[in-house]
């Protein structure tokens, strides 16, 4: 994956402890930075930043918002002093208006977890600029590509765009005393056609998720998945998926990650 051109990238966050705890997710994250082309910038969509206007941070100095409860102190202790880049949010905004949203720039918003426990597993020296993009459960998962779309020139221009969800998020059926459960069948069952359709390259197959076995049950909320469509969407017309990662946590919570990019 050693073309300038970078692609867009889903991933897992999972549990805020990976920013402490090591897993095959948390390695595959830590190796994941250097095998891309540097970006300039990276851009997040993250399932934690939620607003019903697209909101794009151009925070100078964004805050590590330590953004959950319960989990040891070590964990609000890290801090992730990546600059912001209020430039760069600012193309956002207009990309987004040429396509017909109405964006909203934000200049006091800070990183949530989606955004920082993955940014500082792939790029720990905090020394590339990040932007957060807001996403709405209420809306479609269509809404979510356009906007994905919308964005898919920042590639060219060195940012990384990156859609930090998860690809089952249901934490009521998780096996929180077992981190190695096996993939629960109706995880299996639904994180496999969705699979299938996005590595078919059957955009309109992968929107429908709905129609996929048990769609519901590993999303009972929308906001972990749509992500994911703004990734797919920013890998351009025609986007071809990669699955660069393939995990599951607890049984239930799928870590699988994948890149976008335009066939070459
Ligand atoms: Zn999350």
């Amino acid at each position: 994956m050693n073309t300038s051109r970078l692609p867009s990238l889903f991933v897992s966050h999972g549990s805020p402890m990976m920013a402490l705890e090591d897993s095959p997710t948390a390695s595959f994250l830590d190796q994941l930075g250097e095998s891309l082309p540097r970006p300039r910038a990276v851009l997040v969509a993250s399932a934690h930043f939620m607003a019903a206007s697209p909101t794009v941070t151009a925070t100078p100095a964004p805050e590590t918002i330590h953004d959950f409860g319960g989990f040891p102190k070590p964990l609000y202790e890290i801090q992730y002093p990546a600059h912001g880049a209020p430039a760069l949010a600012g193309e956002v905004v207009r990309h987004l208006a040429d396509a017909g949203f109405e964006p909203r720039l934000d200049d006091h918003t800070g990183i949530d977890h989606g955004t920082w426990v993955p940014m500082r597993r792939m790029y720990p020296q905090a020394d590339i600029p990040v932007v957060a993009l807001s996403v709405d459960p209420a809306r479609t998962a269509e809404w979510h590509y356009r906007l994905g779309r919308a964005l898919a020139p920042l590639r060219e221009e060195g940012v990384l765009v990156i859609g930090s969800g998860g690809y089952s998020h249901n934490l009521r059926e998780l096996d929180w005393q077992h981190a190695d459960s096996p993939m629960y069948p109706w995880v299996q069952a639904f994180t496999d056609a969705l699979s299938g359709k996005l590595l078919a390259g059957d955009i309109d197959g992968a929107l429908d998720w709905q129609s996929l076995p048990e769609a519901r049950r590993n999303h009972p909320t929308t906001e972990h998945l749509y992500p994911l469509y703004v990734a797919l969407g920013a890998g351009g017309v025609d986007a071809r998926a990669t699955r660069l990662h393939h995990a599951v946590q607890m049984g239930g919570m799928a870590m699988d990650a994948f890149a976008f990019d335009q066939a070459a």
